[in-house]
């Protein structure tokens, strides 16, 4: 049976051009609303007033503290075999550099996965590390932070980011979580054309280049959340968290990465609070900021709201959202949700993908390592398509309005509306939490704590 809450929901949402409109208007009024940047509280304070037009209650920025950074020129220079400048930018969270700059020979690391690390590990000492962004064959993704955790660990001075992709695009990229600290070494990105260029000169020899950077780092600078929600009935203590970061790297206006997530999430709240009353759980939205930074804003949501945190039955990211025409659930834990939301889809009539998935850089993690049942919910792209083209447009200059298809945002925001219909009105257990020793142990096993105490992302027990 399909209810008239369902159908009126659906409707609204499919009757509407809102999410885009809002897309629309976020990059075009705001930027790429990168945290520090100009256009990023005044997006905040939109997207606020835009959930209050809504319908939403207790909306509010909730602000919270990280370690800043400004982009400054950056400048790579080849100095043997000849002479030439390089076309570069910094990645986020880049250190600036002495100014004479600092110079070493290139060693060349390929796609930079941690076995190839180990195997060139005394080979690394003293010199930049260049690697791609390559994913593996299989589709699975090594992070960014976690080939620059390695390149720190063993001894490098500088770290050059090759786009694996082609067409002249510099990937961008956090260095370290900036609830923490910046880098500790420069950090730069080139494109595919000039780094195979580079690869190919260590083929024929020795490289050596020097690295300019003049960033700035700015501790304890402030951002915010949107936080904003529809009271439910006679399980409101009881709270469905969904969220997904609004904020896009500095260098575009993160259209895709994550403007799509951020007005999916809006979407759905406003087909939904046209009908507050008719949801036994809270569903709390929150719009989070500096996310593109080491997962900050959620991390720190997470920390100052450790109070709260037993009462959320779950969190659902929506980091993707919308990207793409099929649509994936991918379960983090516990199992037991995997099986929930295959039935979910069945109840729903939609033939949906539940995958299982471990992967720390977006904001479900924080969550995630407290226990709480954590999902999100995703553009789905083929383990082939991500073998090849890893980001795609995201993390470059061209994470634009035009890559975003209209229709694929109002499809994700009537799965995430449709299902939170159901979810904030289960009347059972959604799904277990996992005692957070239990997680601990696991992500020993599985070989993940390591990756993050490479990335200097480890802290079971504080964030700072
Ligand atoms: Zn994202």
């Amino acid at each position: 049976m399909v209810s008239e809450l369902e159908k009126t929901v659906l409707g609204e949402i499919w009757s509407s051009n809102e999410a885009y409109e809002t897309l629309i208007h976020l990059c075009d009024e705001f930027g790429s609303r990168f945290a520090g940047t100009e256009g990023e509280k005044p997006s905040a304070e939109y997207i606020a007033s835009k959930l209050r037009e809504y319908g939403l209650e207790n909306v509010a920025l909730d602000d919270f503290k990280y370690v800043g950074w400004k982009r400054g020129e950056a400048k790579l220079e080849l100095l043997e075999p000849r002479n030439v400048e390089i076309y570069t930018q910094s990645l986020a969270l880049c250190p600036p550099t002495p100014t004479e700059g600092i110079e070493g020979d290139v060693v060349y690391l390929g796609p930079g996965f941690p076995e190839l690390f180990e195997a060139k590990k005394d080979e690394i000492h003293g010199k930049i590390v260049l690697c791609t962004s390559q994913p593996r064959p299989s589709g699975a993704m090594v992070h960014r932070r976690t080939k620059y955790g390695y390149a720190v660990k063993y001894g490098a001075v500088g770290f050059i980011f090759v786009n694996h992709n082609p067409g002249q695009l510099m990937p961008t990229g956090s260095l370290r979580p900036a609830y923490r600290m910046a880098g500790e070494i420069p950090g730069i990105g080139v494109s595919w054309e000039t780094g195979s260029n580079l690869i190919r000169m260590l083929d024929k020899g020795l490289a050596s280049v020097r690295i300019t950077t003049s960033d700035i780092v700015t501790p304890d600078t402030e951002s915010w959340n949107v936080v904003g929600e529809i009271p439910g009935t006679d399980l409101k203590d009881r709270v469905i968290l969904v969220g997904a970061h609004f904020e896009g790297h500095d260098i575009a206006v993160g259209a895709l990465d994550d403007g799509s997530g951020a007005v999916v999430i809006m979407e759905a709240a406003r087909a939904l609070a046209k009908h507050q009353g008719e949801f036994r759980r809270t569903i709390r939205f929150v719009c989070f900021s500096a996310e593109e930074i080491g997962v900050t804003g959620s991390t720190c949501y997470a920390a100052k709201h450790s109070d709260e945190l037993d009462r959320i039955d779950l969190m659902i990211n929506c980091d993707g959202a919308g990207r793409a025409t099929d649509h994936v659930y991918r379960v983090y834990g516990p199992d037991s949700l995997a099986g929930y939301l295959q039935d979910l889809a069945g109840r729903m009539h939609y033939n949906m993908r539940v995958g299982r998935a471990m992967a720390a850089s977006s904001d479900h993690w924080p969550f995630y390592m407290q226990g709480i049942p954590a999902v999100s919910l995703s553009g789905y792209r083929s383990p082939a398509e991500v073998a090849r083209v890893g980001r795609g447009w995201t993390h470059t200059s061209a994470d634009t309005i035009d890559k975003v298809v209209p229709k694929n945002l109002k499809d994700a925001a009537m799965v995430l509306a449709h299902s939170l219909i159901h979810l904030a009105n289960e009347p059972g257990t959604i799904a277990e939490r996992t005692p957070v020793e239990e997680i601990v142990r696991r992500l020993e096993e599985s070989g993940m704590a390591d990756t993050l105490r490479v990335q200097l992302k480890w802290h079971p027990d504080s964030i700072r």
